[in-house]
């Protein structure tokens, strides 16, 4: 992909959401890394319906462990894996507490050594609390860089080395949360909505979806209901000078 074009796809992102925000509902830099840890091969919103329930009662590493792994499950069971997150989650509490005075490290290393962290949960941690520019692939930034053509590459791994050197330095802070969000919202899985996309000029992919009959787009357009965030990945933007 040409610089350019990836430029202008960041632009038209940028433009559709300004301040773009996890999901993962948090109040304190702890119940992020927590929330990042438990959203493994599970949706945000899964995660959100357990910390609902688990925060109010405890949301410091110490009155977590203070449950401990059989007090903590009921709380999770909204969580797929719950009963090894469990487990990790108490881990990754004992250790906050006896190495780190309780507070979340700011290094990737600390932050790898945690129980059910590893590499992209740190970096969503590094970008977002330490303001870091750590751009984490999970499942659907690595279907949109590889669609769009803008950070081929095999495994995630590939993916994060592509964007990292290739995304122009003022988008990578945000860039994780753009792409995520267009991957959740626009381009997902099985059904990408590329009519409606707002980079779908700019996007290389051979296999984008047409619009079909009236009765299937009215279906597509209540595909994403109520979430406003949403709407600013599936509307066209006017083009603007700077394209
Ligand atoms: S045009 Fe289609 S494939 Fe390309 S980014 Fe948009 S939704 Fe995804």
């Amino acid at each position: 992909m040409h610089a350019a074009t990836r430029r202008a796809i960041f632009r038209r992102l940028a433009a559709a959401n300004p301040e773009p925000k996890t999901e993962l509902e948090h109040s304190s830099p702890f119940e992020l890394l927590v929330a990042v840890m438990l959203s493994a091969h599970t949706t945000d919103k899964s995660v959100n319906a357990a910390t609902r329930k688990l925060f109010p009662l405890a949301s410091t590493p110490a009155s977590i462990l203070a449950l401990g792994e059989e007090g903590v499950k009921p709380y999770l069971k909204s969580v797929g894996l719950y009963n090894a997150k469990s487990k990790n989650l108490i881990g990754l509490c004992r250790m906050l507490v006896e190495l780190h005075g309780g507070e979340v490290p700011a290094d990737r290393e600390s932050l790898e050594a945690l129980p059910g962290v590893g590499r992209k949960t740190a970096n969503v941690v590094l970008n977002i609390i330490f303001g870091e520019t750590q751009i984490a692939v999970d499942t659907h930034i690595f279907r949109v860089a590889n669609r769009t053509g803008l950070a081929p590459g095999k495994t995630p791994r590939a993916v994060e080395d592509a964007l990292t050197a290739n995304t122009p330095e003022e988008f990578k802070r945000n860039a994780h949360h753009w792409l995520i969000l267009h991957g959740r919202y626009a381009c997902t899985a099985r059904a990408p909505a590329c009519p409606k996309c707002i980079i779908s000029d700019l996007c290389e992919y051979p296999g984008k979806t047409k619009a079909g009959p009236a009765k299937e787009r009215r279906r597509s357009q209540t595909a994403f209901p109520g979430a406003s965030k949403s709407r600013m990945f599936l509307r066209k933007p006017h083009k603007t000078s700077a394209e």
